[in-house]
């Protein structure tokens, strides 16, 4: 797999890398998860974007989505945004706490395969949402 280099991703956008679209960029990078909005505005007015709105936040995601450097996954009814070579392709999700917890797995191709030739469908890519309860609330309930 290629490395990613978050500085030639920017700069071969053309169009000049606003310092939000940077920190967004960072926040994505460190983070190895998918995000909601509203993450990704808590995170970035903890790094010195305290006036950051939804508007700004929306349209630098649609910038980054339209050039496919982000994807967006639907997780229990709300929306994330993750890097698209970072996406994992297992997502544990908590009911309880809402905690997101990427799965390091490899999943194996056969049965996708076999289920998507039956549907004579052409796979790109997949994830798999496991949703349940993570070890901290198991602890706690
Ligand atoms: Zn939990």
């Amino acid at each position: 797999m290629l490395k990613f280099d978050p500085e030639k991703c920017l700069a071969s956008f053309h169009g000049r890398a606003s310092k939000v679209r940077r920190a967004i960029m960072a926040i994505f990078i460190e983070n190895k998860k998918p995000l909601s909005v509203a993450n990704i505005i808590l995170e970035l007015k903890s790094r010195h974007f305290s006036t950051i709105n939804k508007t700004t936040v929306y349209r630098q995601l649609k910038f980054l989505l339209d050039r496919q450097v982000i994807t967006g996954v639907e997780i229990a009814g709300s929306k994330h945004y993750q890097l698209t070579h970072q996406h994992p392709q297992g997502i544990f999700f908590c009911t309880h706490c809402q905690k997101i917890i990427p799965s390091q797995e490899k999943f194996k191709m056969p049965s996708i395969t076999k289920a998507t030739k039956e549907n004579h469908f052409k796979v790109n890519n997949f994830s798999l949402i496991f949703l349940g309860i993570c070890q901290d609330c198991q602890k706690n309930i």
